[in-house]
């Protein structure tokens, strides 16, 4: 049978412990999980693209079946390019759900043999935000509950060199 191929796109500025339970999660439903790491300038993102693929490429690493690459065209033919299947999305209480609602139903009428999946977030992990993350680390606070330990680090050298 043909390999399941899934992608997770997103900024991942940074990557969040809610993102990487996402992929360990989502790398067990398909053969092979490529996390496609969007350029995204209208985000105005803190880490280049380069600091959030080496980021998340570090994160991943003991992943067997997950490879992260960078992607700036068009999500439905990015998954068409690696050959996916499917489309892995997280989904944190309704806050997301309008959104991802909407982006899956247009995603559909782009390609409708790639389905978009998603997974609930993680109880615990639910209010964790890469956008609050930065917000709180800005004013000080400390964010070892949200991120891993080496995107602590990352942050703060970010804010340092400001
Ligand atoms: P995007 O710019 O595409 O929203 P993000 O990096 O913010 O990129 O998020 C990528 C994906 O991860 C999205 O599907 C988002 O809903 C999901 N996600 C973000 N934070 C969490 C979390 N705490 N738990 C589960 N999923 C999450």
């Amino acid at each position: 049978m043909a390999e399941r191929i899934g992608v997770y796109p997103g900024t991942f500025d940074p990557l969040t412990l809610g993102h990487l339970d996402i992929i360990r999660r989502g790398a067990r439903l398909v053969d092979r999980l490529v996390i496609g790491v969007t350029t995204n300038p209208s985000k105005e993102p803190m880490f280049s693209l380069e600091e959030r693929l080496a980021m998340v490429r570090r994160e991943t690493a003991d992943a067997a079946n997950v490879s992260v690459v960078e992607f700036n065209s068009l999500l439905m033919d990015f998954a068409e390019r690696e050959g996916a299947s499917l489309i892995l999305r997280g989904l944190r209480a309704v806050a997301d759900f309008e959104y991802e609602y909407q982006m899956a139903g247009m995603n559909q009428q782009l390609n409708d043999r790639i389905e978009t999946v998603f997974l609930m977030a993680d109880v615990s992990l639910q209010p964790i935000a890469s956008r609050l993350v930065k917000e709180i680390a800005r004013y000080g606070g400390a964010i070892d509950k949200f991120v891993p330990s080496a995107v602590v680090a990352d942050v703060a050298a970010k804010l340092a060199g400001e």
